[in-house]
């Protein structure tokens, strides 16, 4: 199984469907009633003890064959609600309302890696029933009587139930392609341990700034956690990626600045001088320097170095990285935990 809350959220969305369907049929037997379809009336009493049984197969998640069931009960009720009152009453307009289903449901199968339902065949078998049904009707007439008036009644009914459905439907496929793009750009531009930008939309964001000409107001630095190595040596790789975490948060804690994972234990900041001082970088390097970090009761000392550059002359963004960096290693070089300007 790929995923196990797609799964839950499809269980979810398979007992509210049933639900639905259910009531409808229950409705549906009324209108019978009133109209006196008795066929139809006593038809639909093991419809709806196939409908209950539904749930027991969605609970023990035989959901391809739920699915079945559910484009067979509904084709056969179809085609015997138009053999029973004529094509006018609007019974085939259901049809069209599980076709879109049928291609959503290949859909769904791929996301949870379930047996596909293939939906040329479920929609061959309600296309094929429509086709049957409607000409029976057109060629015999229909089994019951209805007048005229009633059955314009029961189309506009059955017109305006499918067209409710098919909106609704509508709206649920695009928000949740809305969500799930909005969520994979932020996977596509986010770093999953320290939830800072990635390099990529770090490189963009400065491609940006220097081609619409407003990096003139900007500076940016490159952050490297010193002795990094040997705190993973000594401590082990989860307490460095807690470290790492716990860096990232300092960093971000001005949303004015932006703040990418360049590398492994390197951080690449930039914000506009106007919004945020660049001796933002010093704030925060004494912030990690004491920060009380901990390994079993212990005390760690952690401290990062980093080179600070506004744009300035630099033609380009490598040059204006290269000077970043350059100036990261000058405070390397003389004795690390320093910001260099
Ligand atoms: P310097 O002060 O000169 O920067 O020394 P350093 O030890 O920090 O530098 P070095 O480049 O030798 O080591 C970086 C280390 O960062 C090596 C690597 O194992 C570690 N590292 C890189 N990515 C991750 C990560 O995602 N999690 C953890 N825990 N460690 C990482
Ligand atoms: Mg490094
Ligand atoms: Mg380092």
């Amino acid at each position: 199984m790929k995923n196990n809350g797609e799964l839950n959220s499809v269980i979810k969305l398979s007992y509210r469907m049933n639900t639905v369907i259910l009531m409808c049929v229950l409705i549906m037997m009324g209108y019978f009633k009133w109209f006196r379809v008795k066929f139809m009336f006593w038809l639909s009493v093991p419809y709806i003890v196939m409908y209950l049984s539904h749930y027991v197969l969605i609970r023990k998640l035989h959901l391809t064959a739920f699915v079945w069931s559910v484009y067979s009960l509904m084709t056969t009720y179809m085609i015997s609600a138009t053999v029973c009152m004529g094509v006018s009453s609007g019974f085939i307009l259901y049809c069209m309302s599980l076709i879109p289903i049928a291609f959503y449901l290949e859909y769904i199968s791929y996301r949870i890696d379930f047996k596909k339902v293939s939906p040329l065949i479920l929609t061959s078998m309600l296309l094929a029933g429509s086709c049957v049904s409607a000409l029976y009707s057109l060629l015999c007439g229909p089994v019951y009587e209805i007048e005229r008036e009633s059955s314009e009644i029961m189309f506009m009914v059955n017109a305006v139930a499918v067209l409710f459905f098919l909106v609704a439907y509508t709206i649920y496929i695009t928000k949740s392609i809305i969500t799930s793009e909005k969520s994979l750009n932020r996977l596509a531009i986010t770093d999953p341990l320290t939830k800072c930008y990635n390099r990529n939309y770090m490189m963009n964001h400065l491609n940006s700034l220097v081609e619409e000409n407003e990096a003139k107001d900007c500076w940016i630095s490159l952050v490297d956690i010193d002795d990094f190595k040997q705190i993973n040596d000594t401590y082990g790789h989860n307490f460095g990626d807690t470290v790492l975490k716990t860096i990232a948060a300092k960093l971000m804690s001005d949303s004015d600045v932006t703040v990418a994972r360049w590398g492994g234990e390197e951080f690449v900041l930039c914000a506009k001088s106007s919004k945020v001082n660049s001796s933002y970088m010093e704030m925060v390097r004494n912030a990690v320097a004491n920060h009380p970090f901990e390994y079993e009761g212990k005390k760690v000392r952690v401290t990062i170095s980093s080179g600070v550059s506004d744009y300035g002359s630099f033609s380009n963004t490598d040059a204006w990285i290269k000077d970043a960096d350059m100036k990261m290693y000058v405070s390397k070089g003389s004795g690390k935990n320093q910001t260099i300007y």
